[in-house]
């Protein structure tokens, strides 16, 4: 595996692939890697002549209260899990590489940026997308892999792709999760003993209200509610949100239908955890 630094470099190499007839896959990540991000990468190993992922703890995604400077960065540990993988390229620039002073561009992600995740978190998905959209022109992919798991950010970047033409295809991958629901987070290491053990409670409220709707509960404001119910037994759960909504526009539907998303955000102490399910679907 070959890592890179200079953006410039990794664009030369994609290029050289990209001409011989290679196709890339791409899976953009902000290291600290678990199994989570390795279903990515396998997925795009398996998919792809060549692989190119990155680590970027991409400073115009966190809020300034967010967790920016004490993002885990195990670097060594990366490398080795990646070097077993068998990925071809590890991209892993600083911060003034990707996003030197001169840098002034940024994508808009429009209204839908601002619901939900964005409602807390001003200004996150324009720093996304205004790195995904750099990554894509450096590391000239054929197919992107995002998680789930993060579902508004996939839509948004699905968003990018057709409203840009941006010649990739993005490949959604299932949320990967540990033996008791929890979904793989890079933030689960900030939790205390005491936190982890309630952190499951997040995932099996998703499936309350998922069991609801399999057994023809309908209303989404009910499944919120029966969600947030099953949390609220547990005080260290504080819930920023729990919402129902459709794939396109976000909105909360009349009416709940198979394909529509349950997703919420609670904090942990001083740690936010995401989480969604994809509501009648085969399994999660
Ligand atoms: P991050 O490093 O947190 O920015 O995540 C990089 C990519 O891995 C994103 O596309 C995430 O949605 C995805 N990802 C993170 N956690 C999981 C998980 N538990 N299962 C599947 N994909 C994940």
């Amino acid at each position: 595996m070959r890592i890179y630094e200079d953006p410039y470099l990794l664009q030369q190499q994609a290029r050289a692939w990209r001409q011989a007839g290679e196709e890339i896959g791409l899976v953009p990540t902000m290291g600290a890697l678990h199994a989570g991000h390795e279903s990515l990468v396998t997925r795009a190993r398996r998919e792809n002549a060549r692989v190119i992922i990155s680590i970027f703890v991409n400073p115009l995604q966190f809020g300034p209260n967010e967790d920016f400077a004490r993002y885990p960065r195990p670097f060594d540990q990366d490398t080795q899990r990646l070097t077993a993988l068998n990925v071809d390229a590890l991209f892993h620039p600083a911060v003034d590489q990707l996003f030197p002073p001169s840098f002034k561009s940024a994508v808009d992600p429009g209204p839908l940026a601002d619901l939900l995740e964005g409602h807390s978190r001003p200004g996150h998905f324009r720093g996304v997308l205004t790195a995904v959209l750099k990554l894509c022109e450096l590391a000239l992919p054929k197919r992107a892999y995002f998680g789930q798991k993060d579902i508004q950010q996939l839509l948004l970047v699905r968003q990018l792709v057709r409203d840009f033409a941006v010649p990739v295809h993005v490949v959604a991958c299932p949320t990967v999760r540990e033996a008791d629901g929890l979904a793989l987070s890079s933030r689960n290491v900030y939790l205390t003993a005491e936190q982890r053990r309630h952190a499951p409670v997040i995932f099996s409220a998703l499936r309350v209200a998922e069991e609801a709707f399999r057994t023809g509960e309908r209303d989404p404001e009910r499944l919120e509610q029966l969600a947030r119910d099953r949390m609220a037994p547990t005080p260290a759960l504080i819930v920023d949100y729990v919402a129902c909504f459709d794939e396109i526009g976000l909105q909360r539907p009349s009416r709940a239908t198979a394909g529509n998303i349950l997703g919420t955000a609670v904090k942990l102490g001083s740690t936010r955890l995401i989480d969604n399910v994809v509501l009648g679907a085969e399994s999660d």
